[in-house]
């Protein structure tokens, strides 16, 4: 299949091939269709790549359904993806335990195939309003980059991933300089545009699939780099500075250039259990009141 399939994508899991066979007979049509004999298959590709939804069968040697299932439901990135148990174990408690785990469905055989097909169209359709909502609660509408919310879970999960590692991270804290003028001069309008490219040069300037940018409020923009030290962090953010300054967006009421600049504020630390990610973020914006108290258009950064 190529890139350009939007359908949506099915794992079908199952040790028995034939099961498997005659699932994706029935949905090949309308789905794309991936496959896995184990449960260790089916999580090691649902991490390569993006699985909708999951036909999951229970009984599996070495690690069954439930277990799959739970895997997925336990880890933030796979939870939201839809776990449908195709089983020929009918049992009340059986039912009920693949229920509770997180699975939107439990289908025993013997199987009905339009009745199966109708389903899981349902269920598809139920996921994408959910990808949907999840994707607008997480973007800013003027940029299209990421949110504040976004930001705060990232900024957690990534902490969290930072401790268990041992790994550096970074976080930079940027806000346009004398932004409130820039309106007044130039419109609410143009302010917009402006934030919009500023945006849009800062995310190119992004080269790391595990970097995140986004916008923190008004005029202000965040980047979370992991497993970045400081030498690193501080070179980033001069980058942002001069990408920004590359663009010559006319300021005429700017104090300092004729054209729009940034402050950046840099904070790096190696995360501990006992702190939290405020410090990180405390620490940058001292650091870009630093900037704003230095001259602005420059980066100040710390390293704790
Ligand atoms: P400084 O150099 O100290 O950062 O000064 P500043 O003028 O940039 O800072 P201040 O916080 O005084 O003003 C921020 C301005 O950003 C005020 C507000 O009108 C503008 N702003 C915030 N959000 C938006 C937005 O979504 N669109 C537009 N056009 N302007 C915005
Ligand atoms: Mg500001
Ligand atoms: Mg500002």
């Amino acid at each position: 299949m190529n890139a350009a399939d939007e359908r949506a994508r099915i794992l079908i899991v199952d040790d028995v091939p034939g099961n498997i066979k005659a699932l994706a007979v029935i949905l090949r049509e309308e789905f794309q269709v991936r496959m896995a004999t184990n449960g260790k298959d089916a999580l090691r590709l649902i991490s390569q790549e993006k699985i909708d939804l999951v036909l999951l069968d229970v009984t599996m040697p070495e690690m069954d359904g439930f277990e799959v299932c739970a895997t997925l439901k336990a880890q933030h990135e796979t939870a939201g993806i839809c776990v449908l148990f195709v089983t020929g174990l009918n049992e009340e408690a059986d039912q009920t335990k693949g229920l509770a785990l997180g699975a939107s469905d439990y289908i025993t055989k013997p199987l009905s195939p339009p009745i199966l097909l109708a389903r899981v169209r349902n269920h598809v359709a139920a996921k994408r309003q959910r990808d949907q909502l999840e994707q607008l609660s997480l973007n800013d509408t003027l940029t299209n980059i990421a949110n504040r919310r976004y930001f705060d879970q990232f900024l957690q999960r990534e902490w969290n991933r930072s401790v268990r590692g041992g790994s550096p991270l970074s976080l930079i804290l940027m806000d346009i300089d004398y932004f409130k003028t820039y309106n007044d001069s130039l419109g609410h309008a143009a302010g917009d545009d402006c934030l919009r490219r500023v945006a849009h040069s800062l995310q190119d300037t992004m080269h790391r699939s595990t970097d995140l940018l986004a916008r923190y409020g008004g005029e202000e923009f965040v980047a979370v780099l992991p497993h970045v030290e400081h030498v690193g962090a501080t070179a980033m953010a001069e980058k942002f500075r001069q990408t920004v300054v590359s663009l010559h967006i006319p300021h005429p009421l700017s104090q300092i250039a004729d054209h729009v600049t940034l402050s950046l504020g840099c904070a790096s630390m190696l995360p501990i259990r006992s702190a939290s990610p405020q410090l990180l973020l405390e620490s940058a914006d001292k650091m870009l009141y630093a900037a704003k108290e230095g001259g602005r258009n420059r980066v100040m950064s710390i390293f704790h």
